[in-house]
């Protein structure tokens, strides 16, 4: 196979990074699919320059305008899905029916839905009498933003959509687990008319973050990562008052009630920890069910389980692709067996599939564990894998206690037919985004953001909007002014 040559994108123009270039590998094989010309310190500030360069020009558009470019980026993702949806899976081992029902689209959902809002962002006005006062909505400028390796194009345009469309201009950076699709997004936009500078892609590891991060012209920081790194970011970004979107990881609970639909709960605990090969921040992947409903649902949950097909993501049929890497495999495969150790019981899945045709690849089957325990490392920390905790609860309260006994706050899912219970739970979780009878559906149009350590600030909704902008309040004087002097 040809190993392609993966650059940064900088001013409009591909470039060959200067730093150390590293290979990328696709996961499912194992076989490296790109050599990454990763950026230098130098090459950052050069992206940033050139940010920085575009600012004025395209804060300058209109919002219409803006708008115009990004719908047209927009069309072209739609009409590139296929492509575009392969090179996703090539570089993260999901299946191929996932990316092309939900990555390219959800990504290409959130740039038109900003590209909407474009025309209408406005200020406000105040009357005084003889004074009056106005705000002016106005961009941030230069962003830097810092991509994980789950959803690399979806992320890519969730940060890049409403950015933009307010006016900024930014210099991003995918996982180097993922550099692809970003430079992919970054041509796409090109295409669409998007002046050179606007959207910038530099390719590397952390030390490229870091550098991104705590340049002096990054007016704000955007990042999707775990919290550990989400600490770190934070803390560099403060050091020069910089403004921060901080996405970051979850140990979601999901409570099922007695009185919950059977099935339904069943499909929504899966595709809450088994979708994407269970790396999504948002899983839930503590499930909380009512001690008289626990048979019927393990019985119930272990059946559809079981039946999942693991294998070649590029297969239409394969439900379960491969883990990111071999090094995150074993972090997972080692939490199995650290919750085996713990006394939890493994009642499917867990271990790499014995089919010898997947063995280069980095794949686990979905892994179920019942008989669990709050203070199990399994049930506390994120394992960011097909990896499903059930745990039991006899009423309310006890089951809003546990749930919310996490430092993280990401998500959270309720499954009861009483709507009364449903709203009154919700109401009690501490979580940024809470579903009532279903699990992981994430519109653009509502926000999307963490509680506690799971983040700061929201991504979609008209919520982003005031993380890509700053308020100016401008007092205008039409008569004397009053002094005592
Ligand atoms: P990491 O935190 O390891 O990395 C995230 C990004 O930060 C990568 O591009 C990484 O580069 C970069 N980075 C690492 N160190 C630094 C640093 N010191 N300064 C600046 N940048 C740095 O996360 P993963 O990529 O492993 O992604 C998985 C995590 O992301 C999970 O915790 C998951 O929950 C979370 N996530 C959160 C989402 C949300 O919306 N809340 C959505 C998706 C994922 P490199 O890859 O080169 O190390």
């Amino acid at each position: 196979m040809a190993v392609e040559a993966i650059k940064s994108h900088i001013g409009g123009r591909a470039v060959d990074g200067s730093g150390t270039p590293f290979d990328t590998v696709n996961p499912a094989t194992g076989q490296v699919i790109g050599r990454v010309a990763a950026a230098s310190p130098a090459d950052v500030g050069r992206a940033v320059a050139a940010a920085k360069a575009a600012f004025d020009g395209w804060a300058g558009t209109t919002g219409t305008q803006r708008g115009r470019i990004l719908r047209e980026a927009v069309r072209l993702l739609r009409a590139n899905r296929d492509r575009l949806a392969r090179m996703e899976v090539e570089d993260t081992g999901k299946p191929i029916a996932e990316a092309l029902s939900v990555d390219i689209d959800s990504g290409a959902d959130a740039i038109e839905y900003f590209a909407g809002l474009a025309p209408s962002l406005h200020g406000t006005h105040h009357d005084f009498g003889r004074a009056f006062a106005y705000t002016r909505r106005e961009p941030l400028g230069v962003v830097g933003a810092i991509g994980a390796w789950n959803y690399p194009i979806q992320i890519a345009c969730w940060k890049s959509g409403p950015a933009l469309a307010c006016g900024n201009t930014m210099v991003f950076k995918p996982s180097e687990l993922t550099p692809m699709t970003a430079v992919a997004l970054a041509e796409i936009f090109a295409e669409a008319g998007l002046p050179p500078g606007v959207f910038n892609v530099v390719q590397g590891k952390g030390d490229v973050g870091h550098a991104l991060v705590t340049h002096p012209e990054i007016a704000k920081v955007s990042l999707t990562g775990s919290v550990p790194t989400g600490r770190k970011v934070a803390a560099a970004a403060a050091g020069a008052m910089k403004h921060v979107t901080m996405e970051l990881g979850g140990k979601s609970p999901l409570i099922v009630f007695a009185d919950a639909d059977v099935e339904n709960a069943v499909k929504a605990a899966m595709m809450a920890n088994f979708y994407t090969q269970g790396e999504i921040c948002s899983n839930g992947t503590r499930v909380f069910v009512e001690a008289s409903l626990h048979n019927r649902f393990m019985d119930a949950l272990v059946a559809r389980t079981q039946k999942m097909r693991i294998g070649d993501p590029m297969d239409p049929e394969t439900q379960v692709g491969a883990l990111i890497s071999a090094d995150h495999r074993a972090k997972v495969l080692g939490y199995v067996e650290a919750g085996v150790k713990a006394g939890a019981r493994l009642v499917c899945g867990g271990r790499a599939p014995a089919d010898p045709a997947l063995a280069g690849g980095y794949f686990v089957e979905p892994a179920i564990f019942d008989a669990c325990h709050d203070d199990m490392s399994i049930v506390r920390e994120e394992i960011f894998g097909p990896v499903m905790t059930v745990l039991t609860f006899t009423d309310e309260d006890e089951a809003v206690r546990r749930a919310n006994a996490t430092e993280y706050g990401l998500a959270a899912g309720v499954f009861t037919r009483d709507l009364a219970r449903g709203h009154r739970v919700v109401a009690r979780l501490q979580a940024g985004t809470c579903w009532i009878n279903t699990y992981n559906i994430t519109p653009v149009e509502i926000p999307f953001g963490g509680y506690k350590q799971s983040g700061i600030g929201r991504e979609n909704g008209l919520a982003a909007l005031e993380h890509y902008t700053q308020l100016k309040s401008v007092y205008v004087e039409t008569g004397d002014v009053d002094s005592p002097y």
